[in-house]
């Protein structure tokens, strides 16, 4: 039976409508939207690309979007200051440097820099900590959107094996730690992972992001098994995802597409987080992702 196909647009579009409306909510009990800034290091196109898309989908939000541009030769003393500046800025809520930076910036001291209220990424040490201890604050927005598509579904997680497939700060770690919290049993996988076609076939949940075109081939895939593909890899044929998708598509239970499955839904959250701040800065709590 072919898999059902999670349409990540679908969902994400419904994540963005309840943002939408929870920032006309907040501008009617505040008096002002809330802040997105995004700054940007050099003129590389897929980040002009990415930034751009966030910034649009802030305004359709009808939040309150800057983008900054500065030079490539930026020091990290310059980009501190911007940093410190924005963190001191009341209309600011939430701010992100599009990653990755040029080689004379360290991504650590960014993550450090950013006041963990403000950090819509999730990748300050305060926040993924809170991850690590259950405690409420923004979480990383690609494995944030992950578990809204799983929910979504109708995926069972609760006593799941789940295979992450990576194990980067940004997705793969992060995917773990929210996987475990919701009481699947979690494996995480790399590139010294032994025999991982097989693990991968004892997943009944299996994340892969990896960034290595159609890596995951169909027998890799357990009957059944939902599967979702985080890659983006910019190929000559095209966009493709870290799962062979026609494969993929003859076994597993549920697939997501790629493009139109978890990249949306990273935007998606990104808003989310931003409302998130606002909230909380304004002695709010509400969690605008959660259930
Ligand atoms: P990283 O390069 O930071 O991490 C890749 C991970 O994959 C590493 O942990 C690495 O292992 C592991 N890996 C590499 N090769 C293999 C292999 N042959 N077998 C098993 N594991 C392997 O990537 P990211 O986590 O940042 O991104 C992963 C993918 O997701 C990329 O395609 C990226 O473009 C995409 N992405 C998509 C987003 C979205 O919005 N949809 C957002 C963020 C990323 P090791 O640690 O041992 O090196």
């Amino acid at each position: 039976m072919a898999a059902t196909i999670i349409d990540g647009k679908a969902a994400a579009a419904e994540l963005r409508a309840r943002v939408a409306e929870g920032t006309a909510e907040f501008r009617a009990r505040h008096g002002r939207a809330p802040g997105l800034v995004g700054i940007q290091v050099g003129d590389d196109p897929a980040s002009e690309l990415y930034q751009a898309g966030k910034a649009k989908a802030a305004d359709e939000a009808g939040m309150i979007s800057r983008r900054v541009v500065l030079p490539a030769e930026t020091t990290q003393a310059e980009l501190d200051a911007l940093i410190d500046e924005l963190n001191a800025d009341d209309t600011v809520d939430g701010m992100l440097v599009q990653l990755p930076v040029p080689d004379q910036l360290s991504e650590v001291l960014i993550a450090n820099r950013i006041h963990p209220d403000k950090d819509v990424d999730g990748f300050a040490p305060i926040n993924l900590g809170r991850l690590v201890r259950g405690e409420p604050g923004a979480l990383p927005c690609t494995p944030a959107g992950v578990m809204w598509l799983l929910d979504r579904a109708g995926v069972e997680i609760e006593g799941a094996h789940a295979v992450v497939v990576g194990r980067s700060l940004i997705v793969g770690k992060p995917m773990a730690l929210l996987l475990t919290a919701r009481s699947a049993t979690v494996t995480v996988a790399h590139s010294r992972t032994r025999d991982l076609p097989a693990l991968c076939r004892s997943a009944d949940i299996l994340v892969a992001a990896v960034g290595r075109p159609e890596m995951i081939r169909g027998d890799w895939i357990k009957p059944g098994a939902a599967v979702i593909d985080v890659g983006i890899n910019r190929t000559d044929a095209g966009l493709r995802g870290d799962v062979a998708g026609d494969e993929a598509a003859e076994v597993a239970g549920w697939l997501t597409p790629v493009p139109g499955g978890v990249g949306p839904m990273t935007i998606a959250y990104l808003l989310a987080n931003t409302l998130d701040a606002a909230r909380r800065r304004a002695g709010e709590d509400t969690e605008t992702g959660d259930e």
